[in-house]
């Protein structure tokens, strides 16, 4: 392929002209002086790359500084930072070039950009802690979310040239999070196109489809349009308004997002447009105005009493603010009217980025404006400074706090506080001060007292009731929707914790110095360890609540004395002897064929039997003890004195006979008893000792206790007992009667 330099040399300079042109705010000699420095230095370090598309890498810099320029109205700064933005990721040109070349402003910029570059860019999908990063950053210096904006928009653009998997992630990327940053920040051109762009990619079918039905339906729209404005033109040029009134189309990704989450066809959406009037009215009478040009549109057309948004009285906290109504228009058809001023027409699409345009404008509006900006910034701020250790469940606090509608509530002065939908009196205090939050008992909605957790809705009036005495409880994360709020708590939580263990560390070094042992860590973990408490501060804690008692300190201190009772010890070491006979050479207690030789009987809590899984356990004065390992005292007994417990299990010996207990539930039947009894007797070998039963109201209830052999038996006899007439349960019991 021949390529005209010269030709290219041209154009790179036409692209430049238009680039200053496009500046929002005339551009003065310096600044004019610095814009160029830039382009020119970007040019040269950009000279031997080339775009995908085969055109010089250069245009892509300057569409991204024209984007900031002429669609976010950024200024100079901004202009040169575009201008570079990829120089230092992607050329020679260091960060300290920029900084010697620039000044410290634009290389914090551009070491901005370049640090986002490396979180989204090269990494296969946005990991929470990424996310983080890049906001952290935008905290910094706004300019570097927008420039990346820009940056991505441009790349949206240019798209078609990318291989299909490339186009997939970088689509998908942009509708996770480019397009909910550039809603949040209020440029909501870039956000529609960036989401149409995205669709476009993502599911190309469907995109298509949509802009081919619009295309298709366009002229009969623009005819009822036509027919809608007309009368309404006449009164408004009447009134002596300067105004702009026409018709503007839902995105297509609008409508694609109403097919999908409404299960509509495109034929059955109603609101495929909407009438947007925007005045041209100086500040002091903007919000009067508009409601003027609503009463002369709603004496023309009926309105919708459920669909009145005042957006002028209370923006939204992205700056928005607009009036919308929807009104009953020709051939029956509801249609959304929205009336704002040319400012807020500018903000409404370009966002904080064109506000800046009014900066000097000192009216209240403007600062109010303003100070919503820095509100938002502030809360992204905070979150970020005290991010969760786990940082998914940041990204969800964080996604429920960015992409969730929020609501205003007001202070008992009328002070405005905006949080996300769901919020509860608790996230309102901890919104107003983390101290009102950690002392609140209470609050009053609208002059109604509520709990803590009392969800608000938009326009409610809160009053926070106090007390020194309170403090965070565990279930009061329960109660909060805010990152804010949740984090602060968790903070208070742990402090508490903390406060109540070193408490708890001096009450058990009295206790432990009482036993004559020496207060150290490593015999404090040991104590820990032998009251199987995962760390000394859960000990710590518990010796603060009371919940460590003087018992265990003494036992422990036996034990580490001899892990075996001194007092006892005569009579355990013969035991042991005993032990040692019965196990023989395996090291198993086996039970059953000489039970007269060795000192052991069945523990009556659980009444083993052969078959059943045993263990020993030795006991001071009677012997040792086999239990059932599900005996209910078993996990006590294995646990806090293993070493009294010994292996044991039984040898097959069908002539010794083991009692067991049984429990019968069924319907009262003439001669349950003796059926019971008889299928008792008629089984080989087994004896009943006791049998005791109970009707009341139709229900049979017995408890029959039997000698048996072993668990093989004992079920056996299970089984037949069900069969009775009138039988519907048996079950084995642990005690004897
Ligand atoms: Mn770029």
């Amino acid at each position: 392929m021949q390529i005209d330099l010269e030709a290219e040399r041209k154009e790179i300079l036409n692209r430049y002209k238009k680039l200053l042109k496009a500046s929002k705010r005339k551009l003065d000699k310096a600044e004019k002086d610095i814009i160029r420095k830039a382009f020119e230095v970007a040019v040269e370090a950009h000279k031997e790359m080339r775009r995908k598309s085969g055109e010089p890498y250069i245009y892509h810099p300057i569409a991204v500084a024209q984007i900031c320029a002429e669609e976010i109205g950024l200024g100079p700064t901004g202009i040169v930072c575009a201008l570079l933005h990829d120089t230092v990721e992607d050329t020679d040109l260091t960060l300290d070039d920029v900084r010697g070349l620039f000044g410290e402003k634009v290389a914090q910029i551009i070491d901005g950009l370049t640090k986002i570059s490396g979180v989204i860019d090269y990494t296969s999908s946005i990991q929470a802690e990424n996310f983080r990063k890049v906001l952290l950053t935008m905290s910094e210096d706004i300019r570097v979310i927008l420039i990346k904006l820009a940056d991505r928009l441009h790349n949206m653009r240019t798209l078609e040239h990318m291989k299909h998997d490339k186009q997939i992630k970088i689509a998908s990327e942009t509708f996770f999070l480019y397009a909910p940053l550039a809603h949040r920040l209020g440029l909501n051109a870039i956000k529609t196109e960036l989401e149409n762009l995205a669709l476009k990619y993502t599911d190309t079918e469907a995109y298509e489809d949509i802009e081919y039905k619009l295309k298709e339906s366009e002229p009969e729209r623009k005819r009822f349009i036509q027919k809608f404005i007309e009368p309404l033109k006449e009164i408004l040029s009447e009134q002596g308004f300067k105004f702009k009134i026409f018709g503007r189309p839902k995105s297509i990704y609008g409508i694609y997002n109403k097919i999908k989450t409404k299960f509509v066809s495109f034929e059955e959406i109603y609101d495929l447009f909407a009438i947007r009037i925007v005045i041209d009215t100086p500040p002091e009478k903007e919000k009067a105005d508009c409601w003027k040009v609503y009463s002369i549109i709603t004496d023309f057309y009926h309105p919708s009493p459920e669909r009145l948004r005042d957006w002028i009285s209370t923006p939204k906290s992205n700056g928005y603010e607009s009036l919308h109504t929807t009104v009953m228009g020709p051939q029956g058809k509801w249609v959304e009217v929205q009336i704002r001023t040319v400012r807020m027409d500018e903000i409404a699409e370009n966002g904080f980025a064109a506000h800046w345009k009014y900066k000097d404008t000192d009216t209240e509006n403007a600062a109010e404006q303003e100070n919503q900006l820095e509100n938002w910034l502030r809360r992204i701020r905070e979150m970020l400074e005290n991010p969760d250790p786990n940082a998914l469940e940041f990204i969800d606090d964080f996604k429920l706090n960015l992409f969730s509608d929020e609501m205003f509530v007001f202070t008992p002065k009328g002070d405005m506080k905006t949080l996300p939908v769901r919020a509860t009196a608790l996230d309102f205090a901890f919104e107003i001060h983390s101290k009102i939050g950690e002392h609140c008992i209470g609050a009053k909605v609208n002059h109604k007292l509520v709990s803590l957790n009392h969800e608000l809705t938009s326009g409610d009036q809160v009053e926070i009731l106090t007390s020194k005495k309170q403090t965070p409880k565990e279930d009061w994360l329960d109660y909060v929707t805010t990152a804010k709020a949740k984090s602060k708590i968790k903070n208070s939580l742990k402090h508490q914790r903390k406060k109540i263990a070193l408490e708890g560390k001096e009450i058990l070094r009295r206790k432990m110095e009482r036993y004559n042992m020496t207060f150290s860590t490593h015999i404090v973990n040991e104590f820990a360890n032998f009251l199987k408490l995962p760390s000394s501060q859960e000990l710590f804690y518990r010796a603060a609540l009371g919940n460590v008692d003087i018992k265990e300190v003494r036992e422990f201190a036996a034990y580490r004395e001899d892990p075996v009772k001194p007092t006892k010890k005569q009579e355990l070491q013969k035991l042991e002897q005993l032990v040692t006979s019965a196990r023989g050479k395996s090291d198993m207690l086996v039970i059953g064929d000489d039970m007269q030789k060795l000192d052991y009987n069945l523990a009556p809590c659980c009444n083993p039997i052969p078959g059943d899984d045993v263990f020993g356990f030795i006991t001071v004065s009677e012997g040792i003890k086999i239990h059932r390992v599900n005996c209910p005292n078993s996990i006590k007994l294995l646990s806090n004195y293993a070493y009294r417990v010994v292996k044991a299990k039984w040898v097959n010996d069908q002539l010794i006979s083991f009692l067991a207990g049984l429990k019968i539930k069924g319907t009262d039947e003439i001669g349950i008893v003796n059926n019971i009894t008889k299928v008792i007797s008629n089984e080989n070998n087994v004896n009943m000792r006791s049998i005791n039963f109970d009707t009341e109201g139709g229900l049979f209830e017995g408890t029959i206790m039997v000698y048996v052999h072993d668990t093989k038996h004992l079920n056996h006899l299970i089984d037949k007992l069900k069969t009775v007439k009138g039988i519907n349960r048996v079950e084995r019991i642990d005690e004897k009667e």
